[in-house]
C-alpha cells in the first residue's frame, strides 16, 4: 500500500471528509482492521486566504511546493492538494516532487464522463469559478460549463469563505445553494460539481434537482484506490 501526501487544511473541515473517506475506502477494500497509510501537511490556511486575494499565487506555489516536498521526503508514494482553488498552482508544485499528484479536475472530469455527463455545472470561489485554470482543463475535456451568475455567484464564494472555511454550516445558505443548482438546472446543466472541497459539508444529493459530483469525495476516492493498485495517473 501507498503512503497518501495530504496537503490540507484549505480549509481543515474539508480535510477531515478527507482522511475518513480514503480511510472508510480502504478499510472497505482490506476489510478487517485495515485503515490507510496518511502523511498531512496542513497549512495555515489565514495566510493562503490572504494570498489569494491579494493575487499573489506566487507565494501560494511556493508555500504548497515547500509542504509537497516535505510530504515526499517523509515517504508520501503520491500528493493531493485538498482543494479545488489551490491546483491553480499545480503545475508549479508537481514539478517539485518526483512522485505522481492527483489532479482534483481530472478525478472529476473521470467521473463525469463514467456518467455520461456532457453539460455541467461548477459551484466553486470565485477563483474556481471564474479564472480559467480549473474550467479550462474540463473543457478540454469535452465540457461545457455553467457557473451561478451575479448575487449567485457572490454568494457561492461567501459562504465558502465567511462560513464553510471555519466549519459553520447554516439551513439558509443550504437553501441558497438549493435554489443556485435550481437556477442552473433550468440553464441546462445535467449535473453539478460540488468545485469546492466544503461544498459537500453543506449541499448532499437530496439538497440538489442535479446529480451531485463532490470533487473532495472523488478526489479521496481515487488517492484510496491508486495506493493499492499503483499510484500511476499523474496529471
Ligand atoms: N477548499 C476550497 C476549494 O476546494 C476553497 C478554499 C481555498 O481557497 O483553498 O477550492
Amino acid at each position: 500500500m501507498k503512503t497518501i501526501g495530504l496537503i490540507g487544511g484549505m480549509s481543515w473541515p474539508s480535510t477531515i471528509t478527507y482522511y475518513r473517506i480514503i480511510n472508510e475506502k480502504m478499510n472497505e477494500r482490506l476489510g478487517g482492521a485495515h485503515s490507510a497509510r496518511i502523511i498531512l501537511y496542513s497549512v495555515e490556511f489565514s495566510e493562503i486566504a490572504e494570498c489569494q486575494e491579494n493575487g499573489r499565487w506566487d507565494k501560494c506555489a511556493e508555500i504548497l511546493g515547500d509542504a509537497a516536498e516535505k510530504l515526499e521526503a517523509a515517504g508520501a508514494g503520491m500528493i493531493l492538494i485538498c482543494a479545488n482553488t489551490m491546483h491553480k498552482v499545480a503545475d508549479e508544485v508537481r514539478v517539485r516532487i518526483h512522485v505522481p499528484m492527483i489532479h482534483i479536475a481530472d478525478a472529476t472530469a473521470d467521473a463525469l464522463e463514467k456518467a455520461g455527463v456532457r453539460k455541467v455545472a461548477l459551484l466553486g470561489t470565485k477563483y474556481t469559478m471564474t479564472q480559467d485554470f480549473y474550467t479550462s482543463r474540463l473543457a478540454a475535456r469535452g465540457f461545457d460549463i455553467l457557473i451561478p451568475e451575479g448575487a449567485d455567484l457572490e454568494a457561492v464564494n461567501d459562504v465558502i469563505y465567511g462560513e464553510l472555511d471555519r466549519g459553520e454550516i447554516r439551513e439558509e445558505s443550504r437553501e441558497r445553494f438549493s435554489g443556485i443548482i435550481s437556477g442552473l438546472k433550468d440553464r441546462g446543466a445535467e449535473a453539478v460539481i460540488l468545485g469546492c472541497t466544503e461544498i459537500g459539508l453543506l449541499v448532499k444529493q437530496e439538497d440538489s434537482v442535479l446529480p451531485v459530483f463532490d470533487t473532495a469525495e472523488i478526489h479521496a476516492v481515487r488517492a484510496a484506490e491508486l495506493a493499492l493498485t499503483g499510484a500511476s495517473a499523474d496529471d
